[in-house]
């Protein structure tokens, strides 16, 4: 019996958790407002950006993402 003691293993990584959620419908470009594929977690902020618009700005912004989440990869599925 072990009961008692997994009691705070779910009080951390809520940010990492947050930063690689799967994206919706619901969420749209901050450029273009289609429909989001991307989300660059900033240390000031979250952007959203398309197909279209994450590849113009991944260069520039990858590098400073802490989490730099793509999902275009969906798109070439079908
Ligand atoms: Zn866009």
């Amino acid at each position: 019996m072990r009961e008692g003691t997994v009691n705070d293993i779910n009080t951390t990584t809520l940010e990492a958790d947050e930063a690689d959620a799967p994206l919706s419908g619901l969420d749209r470009c901050d450029s273009c407002g289609a429909q989001a594929y991307v989300r660059a977690t900033m240390e000031s902020g979250t952007l959203l950006f398309c197909a279209h618009h994450a590849a113009k700005h991944h260069d520039a912004l990858q590098p400073l993402a802490k989490v730099w989440h793509d999902e275009t990869a969906k798109l070439q599925e079908r």
